[in-house]
């Protein structure tokens, strides 16, 4: 069984090598809007999950592969392992480019855990209530946790961690989109670098519904100063497509090529390879330790 995946092409993180360290679907919440379905093990303790000396021979055995991040997430919520603050430390000590830790943030209440998460170089932690309400309602918590503790967990995590916090906004129609207020004064009250705004884009496990882009756009006045990272337009332009493929089935390029020869941006690049992976057009292979893509054999044009 592998404990690391991909890379995945992450809009938020560029090329995502993961590593997970927990069972399917170990969690403290059982989010409303959970891709991953509703948590089968809902639990506040730590324990051990996986066997820790197996990840870090993965993580040996693949530190020099094409990726841009080393990202603690997966089948849960990271700091539920006992396992965190060993392995993100050896892949510290390991892995030459930057490690990253996904959490929901629940956990940061505790000294020793904000220490371990604090050894990675950029922490993306999530934040979609401020009142108990409406955590109940969106984040389905373990009946210990309290929404005024993580608030005050992550302020801490602040005043002790130097590196980048990208704190993430999940925001789910007539479930918690009427007290964006609160929310986004709770979010700037625990000072991130950036605060990135989402809504229920993908399909998630069970019928919520997402805010639309105006409605996005327009929480941009509620949090000033953030950033909306959800993907409306889910499509290749066909000219866009057309030109990437043709180059592709002539040569494999990475995704900086890919953005340079036809102008476009970071994130366009890594939408459009990732659709066009999806939908078997482009397949990827190693090359000279980079990650190239190139065109599959048999394409269609439409
Ligand atoms: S915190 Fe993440 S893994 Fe846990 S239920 Fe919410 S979305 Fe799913």
């Amino acid at each position: 069984m592998g404990y690391l995946f991909g890379p995945v092409l992450s809009r938020r993180l560029g090329l995502s090598m993961g590593v997970d360290l927990l069972r399917h679907k170990t969690c403290n919440l059982d989010c409303i809007y959970c891709e991953l379905g509703r948590t089968d093990c809902l639990t506040c303790g730590r324990g051990r999950f996986v066997p820790p000396q197996k990840v870090l021979g993965e993580i040996r055995e693949k530190r020099n592969e094409p990726f841009d991040y080393l990202t603690f997430a997966g089948s849960g919520e990271p700091t539920l392992s006992q396992d965190l603050g060993r392995v993100v430390a050896f892949a510290k000590e390991t892995v030459s480019r930057p490690v990253a830790v996904i959490t929901n943030s629940t956990l940061l209440t505790s000294p020793a855990i904000r220490k371990e998460v604090a050894a990675a170089d950029i922490v993306l932690p999530s934040l979609d209530a401020a009142s108990p309400a409406a955590f109940q309602a969106i984040n389905r918590p373990d009946p210990g946790l309290k929404i005024e503790e993580i608030i005050q967990g992550l302020k801490e995590f602040r005043r002790e961690y130097s590196g980048e916090i990208w704190l993430e906004v999940m925001l789910v129609a007539g479930i918690n989109d009427h007290e964006a207020d609160l929310i986004a004064r709770a979010a700037e009250s625990t000072e991130p670098d950036r605060i990135q705004l989402n809504t229920v884009v993908r399909t998630p496990a069970e019928p919520v519904r997402p805010l639309s882009e105006e409605e996005m756009v327009r929480m941009l006045e509620i949090f000033p100063g953030a950033e909306l990272i959800p993907d409306w337009d889910w499509r290749v332009p066909f000219d866009i497509r057309n030109r990437i493929l043709d180059s592709l089935c002539r040569s494999p390029s990475t995704l900086e090529e890919i953005c340079r020869l036809h102008d476009l941006t970071d994130s366009d690049a890594i939408k459009y390879c990732k659709i066009l992976e999806h939908d078997g057009l482009i397949t990827r292979r190693i090359e000279g330790g980079k990650l190239c893509f190139l065109g599959s054999k048999s394409r269609g044009r439409g």
